[in-house]
C-alpha cells in the first residue's frame, strides 16, 4: 500500500524554485533517505510533507488522503529534528508523552505509550531526568521517543544525527535501522551524509537543485548511477572523472580515447555512443590498482600524497596530461583507494591500472 504520494510538487520562493516537479511514491514500511548537497531542497521537501511549509503547486497524499492543505497536527506524521526540540523544564517522560497529552489522551494511555517507547529506546532509567541531565545521544532518543508515542503513519527525520560525534552517529545509525525493523513504520529521512543514506535506506532519493536526479536501492545507485551527478555524489572518496572522445562506436560498444594515450573499450553501454562524442569516463578509487602488472589498461603518474587510514590507504596520483575533471579537491590528481597498508614514496612514479569493466561512461 502507498504511504506517501508526492505529485508534481513545486515550491517557489519568489523567482527561486526550491522544488521542481517532484514526483515520488513511497510504500508503507519503506525507509526512504533523501540526500543531496546543501541547498538542494531536501529539508523543504520534508517540511512540505510535514505541513510546516506550504507547496506552490502539486499534491501530497498520506495513506490515500489528500493532505496538501491539512494542518501538520492532523497529517498522521511525527517529526524528529536535528536540534531535538525538547522542553527543558519537562522530564523525559513528560517530553515523550507531550504529543498525547495535547491530543487529550488519558494518563493511563500515555503511561503505557511512554513505557513502551522507553523500553524500545532503552530510556527506562532516564524517565525522571530533565534534558540537560542527558547526553546528546540520549536527548535524541527522547526526541525519537516522543515521535514513537504518537504512533504516526509516517516518521520524518531531519538530519537527526548531525549534532552527535562520529562514534555516536555510527551507533545511532544501527539503532535507527533496528527501530525501523521493529516498528515496520514508514520513515523518511533527510541527510547530507551519504554513509547514513547508504547504510539505512531501503531506497535513496538523490536531490540536486530542487530536482530528483535518481531514486533506487543504495547498491543499485552506487553500481548504476544514472548520471554524472549521482556518480560523483555517492561514494567517498569520489569517483575519478576523465574527459575523453569516442573514436569508434558500434551498437552498444565504443572505444574512448583520453589524453596520454589512455584508451578504454566499452561493450555494453546503456546509451549507445556515436563517433566524435565528447564523453566523461568514470572510475571509482577502489577500482584503481597501483603497480599491479596484470591489467590491460594502465597509465603512469607521480605520487603526490598518501593517507594511511588503518585498514586502507588513499593515494593521490598526478598523471600529468591525463587529468581528472571536477574533483572534490579542485585538483586534477587521481584518487586511488588501496585495501591494505602499503607505503608509497612521495614523488615516486607509479603505474595505475584498472579493468575496462569497472569503468563508467
Ligand atoms: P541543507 O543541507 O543546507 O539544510 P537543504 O537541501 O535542506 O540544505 P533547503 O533548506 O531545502 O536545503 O533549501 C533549499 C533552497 O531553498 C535553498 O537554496 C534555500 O536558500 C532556499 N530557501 C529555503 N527556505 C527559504 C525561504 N523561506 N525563502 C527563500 N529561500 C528559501
Amino acid at each position: 500500500m502507498t504511504s506517501v504520494e508526492i505529485q508534481n510538487v513545486q515550491k517557489h520562493y519568489g523567482s527561486f524554485h526550491a522544488l521542481n516537479d517532484i514526483n515520488l511514491s513511497i510504500e508503507e514500511g519503506e525507509f526512504v533517505v533523501m540526500v543531496g548537497p546543501s541547498g538542494c531542497g531536501k529539508s523543504t521537501l520534508l517540511k512540505a510533507i510535514a505541513g510546516l511549509e506550504s507547496v506552490t503547486s502539486g499534491q501530497l497524499m498520506i495513506k490515500g488522503r489528500d493532505v496538501t492543505k491539512v494542518e501538520p497536527g492532523e497529517r498522521g506524521i511525527a517529526m524528529v529534528f536535528q536540534s531535538y526540540a525538547l522542553y527543558p523544564h519537562m522530564t523525559v517522560a513528560q517530553n515523550m508523552g507531550f504529543g498525547l497529552r495535547m491530543a487529550g489522551r488519558s494518563k493511563a494511555e500515555i503511561d503505557v505509550a511512554v513505557a513502551r517507547a522507553a523500553k524500545i529506546l532503552r530510556l527506562e532509567e532516564q524517565l525522571g531526568k530533565r534534558p540537560k541531565q542527558l547526553s546528546g545521544g540520549q536527548r535524541q532518543r527522547v526526541a525519537i521517543g516522543r515521535a514513537i508515542t504518537r504512533s504516526p503513519d509516517v516518521f520524518l527525520f531531519d538530519e537527526p544525527l548531525s549534532n552527535l560525534d562520529a562514534a555516536l552517529r555510527t551507533q545511532m545509525r544501527v539503532e535507527l535501522s533496528t527501530l525501523h525493523a521493529q516498528l515496520g513504520s514508514t520513515m523518511i529521512y533527510v541527510t547530507h551524509d551519504q554513509v547514513e543514506a547508504m547504510t539505512m535506506a531501503s531506497r535513496i532519493v538523490v536531490l540536486n537543485r530542487g530536482r530528483i536526479e535518481q531514486v533506487g536501492a543504495p547498491l543499485d545507485l552506487y553500481s548504476n548511477p544514472a548520471n554524472l551527478f549521482v556518480a560523483g555524489f555517492l561514494g567517498a572518496p569520489r569517483m575519478n572523472f576523465v574527459a575523453g572522445t569516442v573514436v569508434e562506436a558500434q551498437g552498444h560498444g565504443a572505444r574512448v580515447a583520453c589524453a596520454a594515450g589512455l584508451s578504454v573499450a566499452f561493450d555494453d553501454l546503456v546509451v549507445p555512443a556515436a563517433k566524435g562524442d565528447m564523453v566523461t569516463l568514470g572510475i571509482r578509487p577502489e577500482k584503481l590498482r597501483i603497480d599491479d602488472a596484470v591489467s590491460a589498461i594502465s597509465f603512469s603518474g607521480q605520487v603526490r600524497l598518501t593517507e594511511y587510514l588503518g585498514r586502507e590507504t588513499i593515494v593521490y596520483v598526478d598523471a600529468g596530461e591525463l587529468s581528472t575533471v571536477g574533483s572534490d579537491s579542485g585538483t586534477s590528481v587521481f584518487t586511488a583507494q588501496i585495501g591494505d597498508i602499503r607505503p608509497f614514496q612521495a614523488a615516486s612514479t607509479v603505474s595505475i591500472t584498472f579493468d575496462a569493466r569497472d569503468a563508467y561512461l
